[in-house]
């Protein structure tokens, strides 16, 4: 098989990690990639988004799957794309179309299709410029802290949560008037929920589905949760706190909901969804769809499948994963992220990176990196994650931050205490 990898995050390099043990495949590609990419598989340099490109692309080549690895191409309609073009309807296409992505690029439509399907998730309001009025008196019947979310994409900035009354209404009007331009038109106002968050990959054909394996990232940049949001500063998989009664639930209330609710609305899902969930004291409660697998989560789920990935993804793409055995790998799995000094906000690129063949017993995965004649160097905020198997997840993680400290590049940073919460 040809297949062609969108992207260039860690993520697309545990994707592309993952397919090329796969004896099914004849040729990997990765558009545009990264240097960790570029030592498994040919980089291509096309934009994902540039659709046109990437048809010309896949029919020179004879590509057969394409896997698509960000929100953007999908949101904005690739598969519709490719279904749509008689030469290019042929080639399988993992992510799904337009209308079921909305799920991940409206907020608005998120809430309405759990509503509508009866999925656990935290009570809410649709508020606009029209009716911003019943923004306040929402606001007003709701316990602080108080939930603001741009409706659309906002480069996972546009949710704020602001525990002073009168600060939100002022808030939920800037937002309105622009605050996240044309994303925040909209605002969905939230309740809060109080308790501990993970996030579930399941993997559908439209039909059916299987639940990979769930995961815990740490978001802020600073230990002890604090600092700004990042893209994510680690992950860990299994999360033990996540039991087989909370799983059970988790899939009677919201998986396959959610699953027959793309299928009763009409909406085709082929592909990944990230269902990111709270735990509120026994209870699974839906706080965010996503329509593509999460990074660093697929740098810790992916290495827990033992399956053939390209045999998995014929399944998928054929419409047989009820046909599919899918086997995980029982031990745990952490990803550590190394990133550029000064990240989330301006950090210096082109940083020269060492000792990566120093590292024994761990994957790196890289993310933001490039080749500058014979050296790696740092290419974006989030670097390189490092990822490890153990029995147990002190093991795990040992490994993991042993082989963060041989990686160096100038202004490295990464959080010490990923997972020392769940210990
Ligand atoms: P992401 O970057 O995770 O994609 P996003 O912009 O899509 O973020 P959400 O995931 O909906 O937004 O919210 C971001 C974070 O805000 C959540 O991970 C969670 O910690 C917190 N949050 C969101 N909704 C609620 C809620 N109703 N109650 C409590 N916390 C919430």
């Amino acid at each position: 098989m040809k297949v062609l990898v969108l992207g260039s995050g860690g993520r697309e390099h545990a994707f592309a990690w993952k397919i090329a043990q796969s004896n099914k495949l004849e040729k990997l590609y990765v558009a545009p990639g990264n240097a960790g990419t570029a030592e498994i598989a040919e980089n291509i340099n096309i934009n994902p988004n540039d659709f046109e490109k990437v048809k010309t692309f896949v029919l020179d080549k004879e590509i057969n799957m394409v896997i698509v690895g960000p929100e953007d191409p999908l949101v904005n309609g690739i598969h519709d794309f490719f279904l749509g073009d008689s030469e290019l309807n042929k080639v399988a296409v993992i992510g799904p179309e337009k209308a079921a992505a909305q799920m991940e690029g409206s907020k608005d439509f998120a809430k309405d299709f759990m509503a509508r399907h009866h999925i656990p998730t935290a009570q809410y309001k649709s508020i606009t410029s029209e009716n911003l009025k019943e923004g306040y008196q929402f606001l007003e019947s709701l316990k602080a802290p108080y939930v603001l979310k741009a409706d659309g994409l906002a480069a996972g900035k546009g949710v704020l949560i602001i525990d002073n009354l009168e600060e939100a209404k002022q808030s939920l009007k800037e937002m309105i008037g622009g605050m996240f331009g044309s994303a925040s038109a909209t605002v969905v106002i939230e309740e809060f929920l109080s308790g501990i968050e993970l996030s579930v990959f399941v993997l559908t054909d439209g039909k059916n589905y299987k639940v990979l394996a769930e995961a815990k990232d740490y978001k802020r940049i600073g230990e002890g949760d604090t600092g700004l949001n990042t893209g994510g500063m680690g992950a860990i998989s299994p999360v033990h706190f996540a039991n087989e009664e909370f799983m059970t639930k988790v899939e009677d209330r919201i998986i396959k909901p959610t699953i027959e609710g793309f299928q009763k609305d009409n909406t085709p899902f082929v592909g990944f969804v990230f269902i990111g969930l709270m735990k509120v004291d026994n209870d699974p409660f839906v706080i965010e769809y996503n329509v593509r697998m999460g990074d660093p989560e697929t740098e810790v789920v992916l290495p827990r499948i033992k399956s053939d990935f390209l045999d998995l993804m014929v399944a998928v793409a054929d419409k047989k994963l009820d046909q599919f055995e899918l086997e995980l790998d029982e031990r745990t799995v952490t990803t550590v992220m190394l990133v550029s000094g000064g990240y989330p906000e301006a950090y210096a690129k082109g940083k020269v990176i060492s000792g990566l063949d120093q590292v024994t017993e761990s994957i790196v995965f890289h993310a933001g990196t490039t080749n500058i004649n014979n050296d790696v160097v740092t290419n974006g905020g989030r670097v390189i994650a490092v990822s490890s198997y153990g029995e147990n997840l002190a093991n795990a993680l040992e490994k993991s931050f042993s082989n963060a400290e041989k990686i160096q590049f100038e202004g490295k940073y990464y959080r010490k205490d990923i997972g020392f919460d769940l210990q």
